[in-house]
C-alpha cells in the first residue's frame, strides 16, 4: 500500500517538473502547412536541444479518426484546422490538447480503414511531415536549404531555353506580320504568391510551404554579418551586381520578423549591409562593397544562421567526408548524398552547368570515397579542390546539365547533404525561327578516311547515314541545310570549314562516332571550342543525353579542327562508342538513329529559335 502511494506521488512530482520547467527546451510548433497536392502536412518549429520528438498514434471510430499526440510540444497558435481535398483524409485539426504535460494533438478525419493506414509521419528534429496517403514516394520538403525557383537570374527570357521539350513546335517567321497565335507561349512566368498572414492562424494552402524561415535578428561582428532566425534557412545562389558593386543573397520562403530589421548597417571595413523583404516570400541581404563579389554566404549546420563574410575561415571542428551515394530515380532525376562525420559549414553556388559547394571545415577528402558512387544522368563526377589560404576548406564542383533544377537538403545534425537534380522536362514548347535559317551538317570522315572501324562497321558510313537523316529532319521544319558531303567521298578538314565559312550559316554540326581501346566504355560527348559555340553545345548535349539511354560523358571543349576554324557557332557530337559492342549494335538500329536525329535536330531548332528571339529583341 505504502509503496503504491509512493509511486503515484513520485509520478505526479515528475509530471509537474516536466510541465513547469522542461518546456522551454522542447518542441515549439510555429507553423503548419499543407502542400499543393494536399498530400503532405508539414509541422515546423524549434527544438533547440534536438531532443527526440515523441509521438503516439491511436484510432477512434464514428467518425473514423487517426490521432497523433506529440509530447513535450507547444502550439504557438491556438487552434488550426483545414478541410482537405484528399482522397484519404477530409479534414485535419491541430490543437493544444493539454498543458500539463504539454501535448499537441493532431486529428485526421479519414474516409475508411485503408485511408487511416496510409497516414505516415516522418519525424525530424524540428519538424514532422505527415504523408496523407499518396502511393508514390513523396519528396520530403522539410529540410531543403536550396531550392531553385523560377525567378533565378539565369532565366530572363520569357521562353525557357534550358528546358527539354519532348514535343517541339517550330514556327517559321517569313517576315509577314505575326499573328497573336504564332507568338510563343509564356512558358516561364513566376507568379508571386500572397504574403503569409501574420500569426499563422489558418493553415495556408499554397504551392510551396511559406515562410519556412523567420529572421529574428541581424548582427555584425567586425566584418561579418550574422543573420539569425527560426526555422530552416534556404538560400538562392548568391550573385553579384555592379554599379555600385553589390553582393546579393536571397533567402526564399523567408520573412523578416520585425520591420526595424530592415535597415542599413555599416561594417568596420566600410561596406554597407541592407536586409529586407525582396518580395512576399523572399528576404534579401545586400552588401554594398568596394571588393566585388568577395563575400561568402555560409550556412550553419543547423540551417538557422547565415553568416556573410569575406574570410574563408570558420572556427569549427574539422569534418571528414565518409560516404558518397547516388540514387537514380529515373532518366530525368536523381539524388546525390554526401555524408560527413561532423557537422559542416557550407555555401552553395549554382551556375547553368555547375553546382559548387564550399565547405569551410572539411579535411581533404579521400579520392576513393569521392569517386565511389554510381553515375547517373545527372551526377557524373565530383571534383574537390582546396580553398586557397585555408587548412580545412574544400570546394566540390559538380557538373550538371543546363536544364537541371537543383534542390539541396541538409539533415538537421548538419552531417548529411543531399543534392536533388531534376531536369526541366516539358511536354510542349514553341520556337520561332527565321525563314532562310541555314545549318551546315558535316558527316565525319569519308572516302579513304574510314574513321573508327569495328567488326566491318565504319564510322564514315554511320556518320553519313545520321547526317542525311538529320538533314531531312531539319528540312521538315523549314531549315536550309548544306551538307559538307552527301556521299562517300574524301574531304579534308580544311575544306569542311571552308564550305561553312563561305556560306556563313547559323550553325555548324559535325557528326562523329567515338572509339576507345577499352570496349566497356560507352556514352555521349559534345565538343565546342570557340565561345560563340557553347550555347549550341549545351542545348544539343542536353537533348542528346536526355533522349538516349547511354552515359553522359559530358559537354567538353577540345581544339578539333572543324570547331576551331569554322566561324559559325560550331559543335562536334560523338553520338556513341563504336568500340562498345552493345552500343555499336544499337547505333545501327533505326530506333537509336531516329532518337539521335531527333535529339540533335530539336537541340539545333531550340538554339536557332533562341538566337532569333535574342536578335529580334
Ligand atoms: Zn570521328
Amino acid at each position: 500500500m505504502n509503496l503504491s502511494w509512493g509511486r503515484i506521488f513520485f509520478s505526479f512530482f515528475i509530471c509537474l517538473m516536466l510541465s513547469t520547467t522542461a518546456f522551454a527546451e522542447s518542441f515549439s510548433i510555429k507553423s503548419l502547412s499543407i502542400d499543393s497536392t494536399q498530400k503532405n502536412l508539414l509541422i515546423q518549429g524549434t527544438n533547440p536541444n534536438y531532443q527526440n520528438i515523441k509521438l503516439s498514434r491511436h484510432v477512434l471510430s464514428s467518425p473514423l479518426r487517426v490521432i497523433y499526440d506529440i509530447y513535450d510540444a507547444k502550439l504557438l497558435n491556438p487552434k488550426n484546422s483545414a478541410v482537405l481535398n484528399n482522397p484519404n483524409v477530409t479534414e485535419v485539426r491541430v490543437a493544444q490538447f493539454s498543458t500539463a504535460p504539454y501535448v499537441v494533438r493532431i486529428v485526421f478525419y479519414c474516409k475508411d480503414d485503408e485511408s487511416a493506414k496510409r497516414i505516415t509521419p516522418t519525424v525530424k528534429s524540428n519538424s514532422i511531415s505527415f504523408n496523407l496517403g499518396s502511393e508514390k514516394d513523396n519528396y520530403d520538403h522539410s529540410f531543403f536549404i536550396f531550392k531553385e525557383d523560377q525567378t533565378s537570374p539565369d532565366i530572363q527570357s520569357n521562353v525557357d531555353y534550358t528546358a527539354f521539350y519532348t514535343n517541339l513546335n517550330v514556327i517559321v517567321d517569313d517576315g509577314k506580320k505575326k499573328t497573336e497565335a504564332s507568338k510563343p507561349q509564356n512558358l516561364h512566368v513566376a507568379k508571386p504568391s500572397a504574403a503569409p498572414e501574420p500569426g499563422w492562424i489558418q493553415i495556408p494552402i499554397s504551392e510551396e510551404f511559406l515562410a519556412r524561415y523567420t529572421i529574428m535578428d541581424i548582427e555584425t561582428i567586425q566584418d561579418k554579418i550574422v543573420i539569425k532566425g527560426k526555422g530552416i534557412i534556404s538560400v538562392a545562389s548568391p550573385f553579384v551586381l555592379s554599379a555600385p558593386n553589390r553582393f546579393v543573397v536571397d533567402m526564399p520562403f523567408s520573412r523578416v520578423q520585425k520591420p526595424d530589421l530592415n535597415k542599413t548597417i555599416t561594417l568596420s571595413n566600410g561596406d554597407k549591409v541592407r536586409l529586407g523583404a525582396f518580395d512576399a516570400q523572399t528576404a534579401r541581404a545586400v552588401v554594398e562593397t568596394s571588393n566585388f563579389g568577395a563575400y561568402n554566404a555560409i550556412i550553419s549546420p543547423n540551417a538557422e544562421t547565415l553568416t556573410i563574410q569575406k574570410s574563408n575561415i570558420v572556427n569549427a571542428p574539422v569534418s571528414n567526408l565518409t560516404e558518397v551515394q547516388s540514387i537514380n530515380q529515373n532518366n530525368y532525376s536523381s539524388k546525390l548524398i554526401l555524408k560527413f562525420d561532423k557537422a559542416i559549414h557550407h555555401s552553395i553556388y549554382k551556375t547553368k552547368d555547375e553546382i559548387k559547394l564550399k565547405f569551410y571545415n572539411l579535411a581533404t577528402p579521400n579520392e576513393q570515397i569521392l569517386a565511389n558512387f554510381d553515375q547517373t544522368k545527372q551526377f557524373r563526377k565530383i571534383t574537390s579542390t582546396p580553398i586557397e589560404g585555408t587548412k580545412n576548406g574544400q570546394i566540390f564542383s559538380i557538373p550538371i546539365n543546363p536544364s537541371a533544377k537543383a534542390t539541396i537538403e541538409l539533415k538537421p545534425d548538419g552531417k548529411e547533404l543531399t543534392i536533388f537534380l531534376k531536369e526541366n522536362v516539358q511536354k510542349q514548347g514553341t520556337v520561332i525561327i527565321k525563314k532562310g535559317t541555314t545549318v551546315v551538317i558535316d558527316a565525319g570522315h569519308g572516302g579513304s578516311d574510314y574513321g573508327a572501324i569495328r567488326d566491318d562497321v565504319n564510322e564514315k558510313d554511320l556518320t553519313l547515314e545520321l547526317s542525311q537523316k538529320l538533314r531531312d529532319y531539319l528540312q521538315k521544319y523549314g531549315v536550309k541545310v548544306i551538307m559538307t558531303r552527301d556521299k562517300d567521298e574524301t574531304l579534308s578538314l580544311q575544306r569542311r570549314s571552308e564550305i561553312s565559312n563561305e556560306i556563313n550559316p547559323n550553325a555548324f554540326v559535325s557528326v562523329h562516332i567515338n572509339s576507345f581501346t577499352r570496349s566497356d566504355v560507352k556514352g555521349l560527348e559534345t565538343y565546342w571550342y570557340q565561345p560563340q559555340s557553347k550555347a549550341l553545345g549545351q542545348i544539343v548535349h542536353n537533348y542528346l543525353t536526355l533522349s538516349i539511354d547511354s552515359p553522359d560523358r559530358g559537354l567538353q571543349t577540345a581544339r578539333f579542327y572543324v570547331i576551331n576554324h569554322t566561324n559559325a557557332p560550331s559543335i562536334l557530337v560523338e553520338v556513341g562508342y563504336i568500340s562498345n559492342p552493345d552500343e555499336r549494335k544499337e547505333m545501327q538500329t533505326s530506333k537509336r538513329q531516329k532518337k539521335t536525329v531527333k535529339a540533335i535536330g530539336d537541340g539545333i531548332l531550340l538554339y536557332l529559335g533562341m538566337m532569333y528571339e535574342q536578335q529580334s529583341k
